[in-house]
C-alpha cells in the first residue's frame, strides 16, 4: 500500500507504521507549527462525526496532505478521548466504520482484503468475490436486523461465507466500529489534555448541543409549504433529477426522518435520481434514520450548512436576527408555530 492508502485508511497499522518511518513524534504532532494543519483536520475529523456522521473526503494531492490526513486520524482519536463522551465516542466510530465502507466500495479487491487482514477478520478471494470466515461473520452480524443478514440465507462453503465486495465492506464497517469503540477513551496524560484544553471544551460544547438535537421530537403533519429554503432546494433538484452532493443528501433524509417521513417515503424522493441505486439508497436511508446504525442523525445546523455551500435562497426568516434560526429544524418549528397561531386567532377581516 502507498501514502495515498492509507490517508484514506489511517486506521491500519500500517499506517501507524508509515508515521513512524517519517520521524513524527507525539510532542511535534501536538506543539509543532509544522502539525498545525495535521491538528485542525484532527479536529475536523470530529466535527465531521459530530454533523455529518461521515468524514468528509478532503484534496490529497502530494505525499504532504496525505501525511496530514493519516496524522489527523491519531488527532481525532485524542479529541475524542478528551471530550470522553460515551455519545462522542459511539458517533465517532460509527463515522469512521461508515466513511471507511465509503470508500472500500470503490477499491480493488486486493486493497479491500488487506483491510480486512489489517481488522484481523479472516478472508481471502475466490473467484472475484470475497470470502470471510464464519465466525467473523456471525460475531459482526449479529447485531444486523435485516434477515438478508442470517447465516442462513447466505452461501458458506467450507466455513467461509461468499460475499460481493459491499456486503463484505459493510461487514468490515461493523468490525472496524467495535475496534474503535473499544479503544476509546485513550488514557491521557495531562500534557496532552493541556495541549489541546481549548479544542476539547470546543468538541465537549458541540456534543452537548448534538445530543440535545437527537432528542426525539413531535413535528406534527407534514407540511411542505413550511419547509425551510434550503430543503425546498434539495427536493426540487431530487425531483428534477440531478445529483445531490452528499452532504445535501444527508441533510435531506435526516430532515425528512425528523418531521416524521417513513424510509420508504424518503426512498420515494430520491427515485428519479440519474444514478439511483435501490439497494445503496435504502442503505444510507436506514443508516442515517438509524435502522442499521442504531444512531438517528438530524441535519447539520444552519452555519455548517453554509460552510459547506449548501445554504440555498436563505428568506427573510432564515436572515431574521429576532428569529434567531440556527438550525433547518428550527426554521420548520417557527414556521408551523407562526400558521398555528395563524389559525387559532382569525383576523378581524375573516
Ligand atoms: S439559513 Fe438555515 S434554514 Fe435557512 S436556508 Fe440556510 S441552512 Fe436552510
Amino acid at each position: 500500500m502507498d501514502s495515498l492508502s492509507y490517508a484514506k485508511f489511517p486506521f491500519l497499522r500500517d499506517a501507524a507504521e508509515y508515521v513512524k518511518d517519517q520521524g513524527v513524534t507525539l510532542e511535534d504532532l501536538l506543539t509543532h507549527q509544522a502539525y498545525r494543519q495535521a491538528r485542525a483536520r484532527g479536529k475536523a475529523r470530529v466535527i465531521d462525526a459530530l454533523e455529518y456522521g461521515v468524514i468528509q473526503l478532503r484534496p490529497m494531492a502530494t505525499e504532504g496532505d496525505c501525511l496530514e490526513e493519516i496524522l489527523s486520524y491519531p488527532m481525532a482519536r485524542m479529541y475524542v478521548s478528551g471530550v470522553d463522551d460515551r455519545f462522542l465516542t459511539r458517533r465517532y466510530a460509527l463515522s469512521e466504520g461508515v466513511t471507511m465502507y465509503e470508500r472500500l466500495e470503490r477499491e480493488e479487491m486486493d486493497i479491500v482484503e488487506e483491510v480486512a487482514y489489517q481488522l484481523d477478520v479472516s478472508a481471502s478471494q475466490e473467484s472475484g468475490s470475497l470470502r470471510m470466515h464464519f465466525s467473523n461473520y456471525l460475531l459482526y452480524t449479529s447485531r444486523m436486523r435485516s434477515k438478508d443478514w442470517k447465516l442462513i440465507n447466505t452461501e458458506v462453503k467450507r466455513g467461509y461465507v461468499l460475499l460481493p465486495q459491499l456486503r463484505f465492506a459493510r461487514v468490515l464497517q461493523q468490525a472496524l466500529q467495535d475496534k474503535l469503540e473499544s479503544e476509546l477513551p485513550l488514557p491521557l496524560d495531562e500534557s496532552i489534555l493541556r495541549a489541546l484544553a481549548d479544542d476539547i471544551n470546543d468538541l465537549k460544547e458541540r456534543t452537548a448541543i448534538r445530543r440535545e438535537q437527537y432528542k426525539a421530537e413531535d413535528f406534527g403533519k407534514v407540511s411542505v409549504e413550511n419547509f425551510p429554503p434550503c430543503m425546498k432546494h434539495f427536493i426540487g433538484m431530487a425531483q428534477a433529477g440531478e445529483n445531490l452532493p452528499h452532504s445535501a443528501r444527508f441533510a435531506l433524509v435526516s430532515f425528512m426522518h425528523h418531521i416524521g417521513l417513513t424510509s420508504e417515503e424518503i426512498l420515494n424522493l430520491f427515485a428519479v435520481s440519474p444514478d439511483f441505486n435501490i439497494s445503496k439508497t435504502k442503505y444510507q436511508i436506514e443508516h442515517i434514520t438509524g435502522e442499521i446504525s442504531g444512531t438517528e442523525y438530524t441535519p447539520p445546523e444552519c452555519t455548517t450548512m453554509k460552510s459547506y455551500g449548501i445554504c440555498f435562497n436563505p428568506d427573510s426568516l432564515c436572515q431574521n436576527p429576532k428569529a434567531k434560526v440556527k438550525h433547518p429544524l428550527g426554521y420548520y418549528r417557527i414556521k408551523n408555530r407562526s400558521k398555528k397561531s395563524a389559525k387559532a386567532v382569525p383576523s378581524s377581516r375573516s
